[in-house]
């Protein structure tokens, strides 16, 4: 009998999985490996790593029992792989900084065992690195990047896997560990079905309408599907063919574009994987920063006086996510209005958030503090009122989130200082956002000169 070993990372999913289909190709049965290392588990109470205990339970009791081991995958995974017998190691392809030298790292200790490590597929349509200008340079500038993207293309997805033939070698498979939520955190329903209803869910009702309501906090229809996509509950590919189905019309049109968005940046940060923790643009750290203190907690804690910042912020505690157009708004505000670096709000973010996503999540703050790739100019700062009267005009969402504004009325509801009684148990607002935005300008044009 031939054995495979499949190496499960963020791929918890039995369709459309390519690697999986070359494991099962490859041999008569296939081991479920998953290695709990300090990077993928990682410390503390983080919302990921709840997000993760629960997603290897549920997938683990789909399959029979995953083998999991603790510790450093170049020497757990030889281990495995030579315990079963097996002559080949399958994994999805990983392109963060971390895990491409991770898997360099254990292809060659399987190498020296005579094992091949076969890496197939992405959690991506296009493989990071395969679009280029003509020039066989990377895109820095989204659009560009976005035809190039489409006139690339991509596989079917790929056929389903069905009965396979799963073994476990001998030796001790760990325990998958318990990760208790973080208090006051509410999680999404997640795994390879969750993922799969809420995909036909949003297809049917609210995909249509997509291009007018994605940017409106209040009204809530965007997909939620960027939980599913970080830790690989369904495939981009499958969604996109689902797209297809519908192309020409604005909505699915302009859904896919926004699934582009999460390609474009896993390929910046394959191209250049010091921008995952440094400035993509090294100008911008000659700026001047303030030290993060007590105005850092408090728009952690949601308690800026901001509305439509503690929202946002209080959303991300509640449910560990926010909506896109409020992530900017907050990002914008801990840059340029606090004067704070990008990656102390980049860090809370990826504690907080149960779609982290490195490549989206860093080089999202990035282009809110105008040192990314096709960065907002620095100087278009926005003014979080404005925006909340723009894009949550009745201030639904801001009731919503903080229910001390609840009773104010909707022309005060983004600045409620202005009312002659204020609600009391509001915080005023941390900071004069036009002084504020005075402040960030000069140190800017300190940095140009
Ligand atoms: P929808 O509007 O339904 O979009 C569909 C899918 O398209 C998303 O699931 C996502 O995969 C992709 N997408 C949409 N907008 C973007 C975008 N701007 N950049 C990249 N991909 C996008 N997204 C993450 O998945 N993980 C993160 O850690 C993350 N951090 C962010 C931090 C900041 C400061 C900003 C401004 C954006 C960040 N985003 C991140 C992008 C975006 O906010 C989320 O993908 C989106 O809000 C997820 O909700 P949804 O699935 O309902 O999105």
């Amino acid at each position: 009998m031939s054995t495979s070993v499949m190496w499960f990372r963020t791929d918890f999913r039995l369709a459309d999985h390519p690697a999986l289909r070359a494991a099962v190709d490859a041999a008569d049965q296939v081991v479920p490996l998953l290695v709990l290392d300090d990077h993928l588990w990682g410390t503390g109470a983080s919302v990921r790593r709840s997000c993760l205990a629960q997603l290897m339970q549920e997938f683990s009791d789909r399959i029979g029992g995953l083998h999991v081991v603790h510790g450093d995958p170049a020497a757990e995974v030889v281990r495995v792989a030579r315990a079963a017998g097996a002559d080949t190691v399958h994994v999805t392809a990983d392109f963060t900084p971390y895990g491409s030298q991770r898997d360099d790292d254990v292809r060659q200790s399987l190498a020296d065992h005579g094992i091949d490590l076969v890496r197939t597929g992405s959690a991506y349509a296009v493989t990071p690195g395969s679009v280029t200008k003509a020039d066989g340079t990377p895109y820095r500038v989204f659009t560009p990047f976005f035809r190039g993207w489409a006139d690339h293309g991509w596989r079917e997805p790929a056929p389903a896997v069905r009965d396979v033939a799963w073994t476990r070698p001998d030796g001790r498979s760990h325990q998958i560990p318990d990760a208790a939520v973080p208090d006051g955190v509410t999680l999404p329903e997640i795994g390879e079905a969750a993922a799969r209803r809420r995909w036909r869910d949003f297809l049917d009702s609210d995909v249509a309408d997509y291009a007018d309501t994605r940017d409106l906090p209040g009204v809530d229809r965007t997909s939620r599907m960027s939980v599913h996509l970080t830790w690989g509950t369904i495939h981009p590919r499958t969604m996109l063919a689902d797209l297809a189905e519908r192309a020409g019309s604005p909505g699915p049109d302009a859904y896919a574009r926004e699934l582009a968005f999460r390609e474009f940046y896993a390929d910046v940060l394959h191209h250049r994987p010091d921008s995952a923790f440094g400035y993509y643009d090294p100008t911008f750290e000659q700026m001047e920063y303030d030290e993060p203190g007590d105005d850092l907690k408090a728009w952690k804690q949601g308690r800026t006086g901001i509305p439509i910042v503690d929202a946002g912020m209080r959303q991300l505690l509640a449910e560990g996510w926010m909506h896109n157009r409020v992530r900017m708004i907050v990002a914008s505000f801990l840059v340029k209005d606090l004067h704070l670096e990008w990656q102390h709000g980049a860090a809370h973010f990826l504690d907080r958030l149960v779609d982290a996503d490195l490549a989206s999540n860093q080089h999202g703050w990035q282009w809110v503090a105008g040192s990314g790739t096709d960065a907002s100019p620095y100087f278009r700062v926005f003014n979080p009122m404005t925006q909340g009267k723009k894009f949550d005009a009745d201030g639904t969402y801001v009731r919503r989130w903080v229910p001390e504004l609840r009773d104010v009325p909707d022309q005060h509801v983004h600045t409620p200082w202005e009312l002659a009684d204020p609600p009391a148990d509001y915080p005023a607002p941390l900071v004069d956002h036009a002084e504020e935005r005075v402040e960030s300008l000069r140190r800017y044009q300190h940095l140009k000169n």
